[in-house]
Order: structure tokens, then C-alpha cells, then sequence
């Protein structure tokens, strides 16, 4: 992971992303160059990462894909969505010399003679840049391809490093599977040409700043820990809310839905965050160690607690800031009598010493009120209550991961005045106040770390499929039931009503979105 100033206050906030130690030069191979994600993220966050001195200066990035074009080709439709106007670092001659590093290759994900060029191609960067054999494959493709992807590296000899100096790495797009079984097959496959070691699986959640900071917050402070436990918290919730609907991934959607995009992925990774114990050091292996066992000690669901406590959702017709907006079934790409939940809201129970009876409450969807992802930890109220006729809300510290990046903690304060009133009031940290200027985006500070050889923020092949484990029952019995009457809450709403049941009924109440 990158260094981090300690003097934060002061630090100016462009310069600390600068890599005063360079990376090792490589070639990155980005299959799918051609897509949303290689242009829309990708690219951009390399350009970062070349403009914070972060990638070798004689770097190469080949962009490999069906589509006929060439590198002019490539290089002008990927300086459409490098940074515009007024954004930092929007500067012409950098832009254009970036994009002189960028090649493209166009090939069959499927076909070995495409990959003999493939290697042959690289040889020649190899030789330009004198990258020292140094590769990373970046799968950036609909996963229907990486089977493929991954069989012909292996078959063309480029998944083994190029010598005892060079290294060899690959990442991975989410989703990782479609169920237990299908991303048990897929690591298998991967794990048949490259080493576990090589194999960096990204959830692009646990690049934010906000996210990496949870670690931080509990692992670097002394006061915060001795309370994170079953004596202190009454619950946990987590909540990721879109105010977008499906956009342009309907037919990836349709097949999803809101259990596999992002609880499997993004919820899950934040909720090992807040339940694991300290690692002893801040490595990969230390670090994933401590993550699958919380995923481990979740309760597994069955046939009865999927129905009482998972509850799911699909958007009907609404409004988004006053704009009238379809439902999910209008949505173009979208089967009119779609059964896909756009919503989840479930219960988790986990099964350690530090959080026994602890509900964890984990609610994601699209069309929500608001955009917002934050971790809510609600304390446990005051024991006895001295002053009488006050109710006081029990303290919450709210980790905001998006949009308003921060930390809030509540808790009572005495109204001014001759009597004795309580009210509640918020101590707050904004990242944005406290260091200036925004925060680097989540794939450059990953793909940074991939460079670096730093998997501690990358998922490993059994905490992929422990996460499977977990909702596999729910999506097994949701297939084997008929989905509830949809669409079951309006766009721009804060859900289904069955939702507030989950809480309600223990005599709790989801925070508003
Ligand atoms: P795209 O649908 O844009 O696909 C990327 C490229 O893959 C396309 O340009 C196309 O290139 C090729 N491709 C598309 N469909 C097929 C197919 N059926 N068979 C073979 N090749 C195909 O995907 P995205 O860029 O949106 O996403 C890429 C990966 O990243 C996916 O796994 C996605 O889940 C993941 N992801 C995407 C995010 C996003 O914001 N877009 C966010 C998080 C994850 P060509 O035809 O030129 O070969």
C-alpha cells in the first residue's frame, strides 16, 4: 500500500500520492481494453498512477481485444476519459505522453494464435521499454471470458514469471463466479496455471481511502478497540444505497441482481472489516487470515432463516430528484416480468466470542433516496438513566465510506439553559476538511499495490468462496420459490416496507438513507 503522511493536517493532499520509490517497470496486458470498465476506470487510474510517478517511466500498457483497431485507434478514444477541465493533473503534453505508452493488440480471447502473437508482442515492449520480464495481466472482460483468458496464458507459457528477477501477476475482475460452485471451478482453473500467489482478485470497494481507514481506526487507536465488541455494541449496520438504477448493464443485472453484485462482493468485504479480530501484522497473509475467519464464523442460513431474515426488493416506477423515473421492469434489457432483486436487506449473525448476539443488519440497493455507503455501529444504552423524564439516544459512531467520506460519533449533550434537556449532538471527522482536496480512485491505488506486490487489499481464493458459502442458501431457496409481488418499493424510496420488519420487530430501526 502506498505510504501515508503522518502529519496529515498539513500534508497538501496532490503530493502524497506521489511514489517516491518507482515501481518496478512492466508491461500490463488489459484484456477487454476495448469496454466501460478498461476506459472509464482503468485507463484513468493508470494515467494517475503515471502522473504520480508511480509506474516505471518506460511502462507499457497493451490493450488487448476483438475489437479492429489500431494504436491511434486506441490511444484517442482512451484521451476521451482521461481527466477534463478544471480535474487535476488535466494537462495536454502529459496527457499525450502517457498516451504514447499505450498499444493495442487485437486478438480472440480464445485462440491460441493469438496468444503466440501476444507473447511474441510483448517480447518486442519487453526490448523497447527493458522492462525486465515484469507482467500483469489485467482481466478486465465479461467473466464468461476469463476461463478462456486464463487457459491460453498458461498454454502460451506467459502465466510462468520470464525469470528468476521478473514477476508475473494477474487481476482479476469481479464478479469472481456466479454461485459456490462456479467460483470453486474458476479457481481451480486460475490456480492450474498460476500460483495463489500471482493471483490478485479485485473488489474495487476495498481501494477507497474510507474503507482501508476502518483499518486504521481500530487497529491504530487505542480507545476505539476495547469497545468494538458483544459488551459494548448493540448492533452493526451496513448499508451500500445507489440512487442510480441499472443503467447500461441490464443484461449483467438481470443475471445478478443485488445479492450477487454486491453483497456476496462489496458488503461482505466490509463487514470482515468490522468483525475481524487485529491482525498481528499489516500484511496480505496476516490480514486475510483474520477476514476469512469472520466470514467462518457467520451463521449459515437455512430453508427458515433465509425467509426471516433476508428480505428482498425490486423498484417500481418513482422519482429520482423530482425527475419521474421507470421501474426496473421498464428498464430497456430488462424482462418485463423480471424476478431480480434490486434490493436486499438481511440479518447476519456471527458465531465468536466478540459478537455473539450482535445482529449485524446488511441492506443494499438500486433507486434508493440517496447515494450513501456507511457502517453504523450502535452502542449499547447508558445502564441507568439519572436524569429523569430524558430519553437519550444510544451513541452511534457512523463510518461514511461515501459519498461524505468521514467518521461521526453521537451522543447526549445538556441543552443550554436552567433545565436539565438532552440532546443529541455529532463530533465529526470530514477527510476532506481534515486533508484537502479528494481522494484517489480505488483501481489506481489497487493496481498500484498489484504492481508493488501487495495483495493485502486483494481477495484470496477461500475468502472468495467462504463469501460464496454464505449466500448460496439464500439465492438457492429464492430460486425455488416465487419471488415476492414485484416490484415492492417505488424508485427514490428507502425500500421495501418488509425490510423494516427485520429491525423493527427487536426493537431497532434502520438509519434513515
Ligand atoms: P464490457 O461489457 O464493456 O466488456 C469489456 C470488453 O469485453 C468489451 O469491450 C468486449 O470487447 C469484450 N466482450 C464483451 N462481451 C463479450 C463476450 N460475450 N465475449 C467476449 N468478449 C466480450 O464489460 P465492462 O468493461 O463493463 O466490465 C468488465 C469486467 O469488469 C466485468 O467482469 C465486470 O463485471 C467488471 N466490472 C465492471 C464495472 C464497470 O463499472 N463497468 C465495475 C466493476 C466490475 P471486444 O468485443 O472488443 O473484445
Amino acid at each position: 500500500m502506498s505510504t501515508r503522511p503522518t502529519e496529515v493536517a498539513e500534508a497538501p493532499r496532490a503530493d502524497s500520492y506521489y511514489c517516491e520509490i518507482p515501481n518496478d517497470p512492466c508491461a500490463i496486458v488489459m484484456f477487454g481494453a476495448s469496454g466501460d470498465l478498461a476506459r472509464r476506470k482503468l485507463l484513468p487510474a493508470l494515467y494517475d498512477l503515471a502522473l504520480h510517478s508511480c509506474l516505471a517511466p518506460r511502462f507499457k500498457l497493451l490493450g488487448f481485444a476483438r475489437t479492429d483497431m489500431n494504436d491511434d485507434a486506441f490511444q484517442r478514444g482512451a484521451g476521451e476519459f482521461l481527466p477534463k477541465g478544471d480535474k487535476a493533473g488535466a494537462d495536454a503534453s502529459k496527457q499525450k505522453e502517457f498516451l504514447q505508452h499505450l498499444h493495442y493488440f487485437h486478438g480472440n480471447y480464445d485462440d491460441p494464435e493469438s496468444y503466440k502473437k501476444l507473447a511474441k508482442r510483448l517480447e518486442e515492449l519487453d526490448a523497447e521499454g527493458q522492462l525486465g520480464g515484469n507482467r500483469l495481466f489485467y482481466l478486465a472482460t465479461p467473466p464468461e471470458v476469463y476461463e478462456h483468458v486464463i487457459e491460453q496464458l498458461g498454454r502460451a507459457g506467459l502465466a510462468k514469471s520470464k525469470n528468476a528477477d521478473s514477476w508475473t501477476r494477474v487481476i482479476i475482475e469481479k464478479p469472481f463466479g456466479h454461485d459456490g460452485a462456479s467460483a470453486r471451478e474458476l479457481n481451480a482453473k486460475v490456480l492450474e496455471v498460476f500460483a495463489e500467489q500471482q493471483v490478485y482478485r479485485i473488489d474495487h470497494y476495498l481501494g477507497k481511502e474510507t474503507v482501508q481507514n476502518l483499518l486504521v481506526f481500530r487497529f491504530g487507536n487505542g480507545i476505539f478497540e476495547p469497545l468494538w465488541n458483544r459488551n459494548f455494541i448493540d448492533h452493526v449496520q451496513i448499508t451500500a444505497a445507489e440512487a442510480l438504477g441499472v443503467e447500461r448493464r441490464a443484461a449483467f443485472y438481470e443475471s445478478a441482481g443485488a445479492m450477487r453484485d454486491m453483497i456476496q462482493s462489496h458488503v461482505l468485504q466490509l463487514t470482515s472489516l468490522v468483525g475481524m479480530e487485529a491482525p498481528a501484522r499489516f500484511d496480505a497473509t496476516s490480514v486475510r487470515n483474520e477476514k476469512i475467519k469472520i466470514l467462518q464464523s457467520i451463521r449459515p442460513f437455512n430453508s427458515e432463516t433465509v425467509w426471516k431474515s433476508v428480505i428482498r426488493g425490486q423498484y417500481g416506477p418513482g422519482t429520482e430528484n423530482g425527475v419521474a423515473v421507470p421501474g426496473y421492469r421498464q428498464e430497456p434489457g430488462v424482462k418485463p416480468q423480471s424476478a431480480t432483486e434490486t434490493f436486499v436487506a438481511l440479518k447476519l449473525l456471527v458465531d465468536n466470542w466478540r459478537w455473539s448476539g450482535v445482529p449485524f443488519y446488511l441492506r443494499s440497493g438500486k433507486r434508493l433516496a440517496r447515494p450513501m455507503t456507511e457502517i453504523a455501529i450502535r452502542f449499547k444504552k447508558a445502564p441507568h438513566m439519572v436524569f429523569q423524564g430524558e430519553s437519550v439516544e444510544p451513541n452511534s459512531l457512523v463510518l461514511n465510506i461515501q459519498p461524505d467520506e468521514g467518521i461521526s460519533l453521537s451522543f447526549g449533550a445538556k441543552s443550554p439553559g436552567s433545565h436539565m434537556h438532552i440532546s443529541p449532538v455529532t463530533m465529526d471527522f470530514r477527510y476532506k476538511q481534515a486533508f484537502g482536496g479528494g481522494s484517489r480512485e480505488a483501481y489506481a491505488t489497487l493496481i498500484n499495490d498489484c504492481i508493488r506486490g501487495d495483495a493485502t487489499l486483494f481477495d484470496r481464493a477461500d475468502s472468495v468462496e467462504a463469501a460464496w458459502g454464505l449466500v448460496d442458501p439464500i439465492l438457492e431457496a429464492w430460486q425455488n420459490a416465487s419471488a415476492p409481488p414485484f416490484p415492492n418499493y417505488p424508485a427514490g424510496s428507502e425500500g421495501p416496507r418488509a425490510a423494516d420488519d427485520l429491525t423493527v420487530s427487536e426493537g431497532r430501526r434502520w438509519r434513515p438513507i
